[in-house]
């Protein structure tokens, strides 16, 4: 498997769930991959071992990606070890489901300093790196919640909603520099996020599964699939594009 072949990769967030899922699909084919990670330090090099065991190559490196100093740290350590980045997958991302009167200022700031924030200052850093190269790849991924907004999901909605818009706009100002944008938009994917959330298990996940043609809920390597194509050759022609999937869900 090469169709990444000695490309450098760096997925935020991919200490478990789908950016975990990511980094071991991307290293399967062929990538250098940087597991980005918050705190999750042991899950974050339980995924780089995965990676090695099965024969590529990754390292693991902290940094909050809402904080400037630490994606500046995170990019100039990913430099330092790979001397190039190729791709960047912006997955780091957080949900908090809550009724309009329990909103605060502190549940708006934490969901678009990471969602939305966190995604702008890697995608400054990894532009800069893309230029001394001659160009490159980004991920985002979004959420189908950014079209079909739940309810008490206003705030997530609307920082996926940005994200989107960050994509697509990008993709325009970006043009003429070799650099391709596209937005994911997963459905409900079963991860240690969506389980705290109460999405799993419950009533909820019936109901999404109820309204899913395909007739299950996602999982991780569902997602990294589509990441993995879209961060290849293979998928050259298409920019700046919101790409659900979501096995179909309609009408949340
Ligand atoms: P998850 O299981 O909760 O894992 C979140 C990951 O993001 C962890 O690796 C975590 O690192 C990292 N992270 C959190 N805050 C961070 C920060 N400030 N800086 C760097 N990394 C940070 O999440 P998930 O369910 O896999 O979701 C991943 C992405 O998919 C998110 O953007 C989410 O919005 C999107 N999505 C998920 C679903 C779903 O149903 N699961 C559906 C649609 C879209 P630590 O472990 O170190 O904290």
């Amino acid at each position: 498997m090469t169709k990444l072949k000695d490309k450098i990769a760096l997925v935020t967030g991919a200490s478990k769930g789908i950016g975990a899922s990511i980094a071991i699909h991307l290293a399967k084919e062929g990538a250098k991959v940087v597991v980005n990670y918050a705190s999750s330090n042991s899950d974050a090099e339980k995924v780089v071992r995965t990676i090695i065991n099965e024969g590529g190559t990754a390292i693991a490196l902290k940094g909050d990606v809402s904080k400037q100093a630490d994606v500046d740290r995170l990019f100039r350590e990913t430099q330092m070890a790979f001397g190039r980045l190729d791709i960047l997958v912006n997955n780091a991302g957080v949900f908090q489901y809550l009724p309009i009167e329990e909103l605060t200022e502190a549940s708006f700031h934490k969901q678009f300093n990471i969602n939305v924030l966190g995604s702008i200052l890697s995608i400054q850093k990894a532009v800069q790196a893309f230029e001394a190269k001659g160009g490159g790849v980004i991920v985002n991924i979004s959420s189908e919640a950014s079209k079909l907004p739940l309810p008490t999901g206003s705030i997530y909605s609307a920082s996926k909603a940005a994200l989107d818009a960050i994509t697509v706009s990008l993709s325009k100002e970006l043009s003429g520099r070799n650099i391709r944008i596209n937005s994911i938009l997963p459905g409900v994917v079963d991860t240690v996020g969506s389980r705290q959330a109460g999405f799993i298990g419950t009533k909820a996940e019936k109901d999404m599964i109820s309204k899913t043609p395909l007739g299950r809920t996602g999982q991780p390597e569902d997602i990294a699939k589509v990441a993995v194509f879209l961060a290849s050759d293979q998928a050259n022609w298409i920019n700046g594009q919101k790409i659900s999937v979501t096995g179909g869900i309609f009408g949340l």
